[in-house]
């Protein structure tokens, strides 16, 4: 069977094709990412009325483009998956209508399914399928959650997420005041290569022994940073982009990687999933991999174009919410900005 998935929750207009095994392997057919990120970038942030209209445009040729790589017709989709939540109201809501017109179109059962469990569902394209239980840790633009995985097409529990900002808002928010692009997990992650990630000891959020287990904090971080960089510009000093980006990055990894790894040794859960757009980051695989082989923990990254968002990941979730012969979705669904992550399909 093949899935067509539609991704628009944020800033990437995304449509994948995938086709369904009768084994339940899931195959990757097709990928196609349509970004606004730099209509974004002089504001710093994604502006959401931008993003809508980008969507707007960029929906039906992203599309085409899905189904021409793939050599694929419309007439040969068996069911449509599109993300239904979380991500911003205008933005879903153009990836909603879209996918409910294809899905009246060509008569075929439609699926609203949840953004943040696509991203750890990617990885069963490139792995296969997924053990379970598994633990996710999942770090994007605007989450950062520790999840226990019984079930991607149904049941994901959480254990952990930031008190305050997401790691990639984190990675953002300090790529700015090092006068370095947005999106700012790309540039971090290139400087960071060049610098020394024990030259400022920068703090580790939320790992006291008062602190709940298995949540995070960047906030605390974040102002670290800029005040470092304040001080040394009040100083006249140089500020020493790459020495900054790489503690920064080493601090970020160091945490994450930390909680991750005990969250799977306490709850024996024996695979480690990282997914989300900073899993994308350098650092933060390779400490896991040293850690995760320290503790006998099978790590599992998809490739850096897997972990941002794209369409492949909602179609292979679709796929996956198709083979557990979960009920389609009605047609007057709508986009829920706020979508917990534990509801998988709707
Ligand atoms: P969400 O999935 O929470 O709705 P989102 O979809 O906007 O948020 P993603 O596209 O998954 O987020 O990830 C984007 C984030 O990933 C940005 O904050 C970006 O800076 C970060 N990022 C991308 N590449 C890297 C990298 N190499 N290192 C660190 N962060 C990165
Ligand atoms: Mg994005
Ligand atoms: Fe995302």
């Amino acid at each position: 069977r093949i899935i067509m998935g539609i991704e628009s929750s944020c800033d990437e207009t995304g449509v994948g094709l995938v086709r369904l095994h009768d084994d339940g392997r899931v195959e990757l057919l097709a990928d196609q990412v349509a970004s606004s990120v730099e209509q974004h970038a002089r504001f710093g942030g994604v502006v959401p009325e931008v993003a809508s209209r980008a969507h707007l445009e960029a929906m039906v040729p992203t599309a085409n483009r899905a189904f021409a790589t793939a050599g694929l017709a419309l007439s040969d989709v068996d069911a449509i998956a599109v993300t239904a939540g979380p991500g911003l109201a205008g933005a879903l809501l153009v990836g909603v209508s879209a996918a409910k017109a294809y899905a009246a179109a060509l008569d075929v059962p439609l699926y609203g399914v949840n953004h943040l469990a696509g991203h750890i569902a990617v990885d069963t394209l490139e792995h296969g399928p997924l053990p379970t239980p598994c633990l996710a840790l999942l770090v994007s633009g605007g989450h950062s959650q520790l999840l226990r995985v019984d079930d991607i097409s149904g049941a994901i529990t959480e254990l952990g997420s930031t008190v305050d900002d997401a790691a990639g808002e984190a990675y953002d928010k300090v790529a700015r005041v090092l006068g370095l692009p947005y999106p700012g997990g790309p540039p971090i992650d290139k400087a960071a290569k060049q610098g020394n990630p024990s030259a400022i000891a920068f703090p580790r959020g939320m790992t006291g022994p008062r602190d709940a287990k298995y949540d995070f904090s960047f906030s605390g971080l974040k102002t670290a940073v800029a005040r470092w960089v304040e001080g040394a510009e009040r100083r006249g000093e140089e500020v020493p982009v790459n020495d900054v980006a790489a503690s920064f990055q080493e601090a970020v990894a160091d945490v994450l990687t930390a909680k991750a790894v005990r969250a799977a040794t306490e709850s024996g859960i024996g695979t480690l999933v990282i997914s989300g757009g900073v899993a994308a980051n350098s650092r933060l695989s390779e400490l896991a991999r040293e850690r995760c082989e320290a503790a006998g923990i099978e790590l599992r990254v998809p490739r850096p174009r897997l972990c941002t968002d794209n369409g492949a990941m909602i179609a292979a979730l679709g796929a996956h919410v198709v083979a557990a012969g979960a009920k389609p979705s009605s047609l007057d669904i709508s986009a829920n900005p706020a979508l917990p992550v534990e509801v998988v399909s709707l």
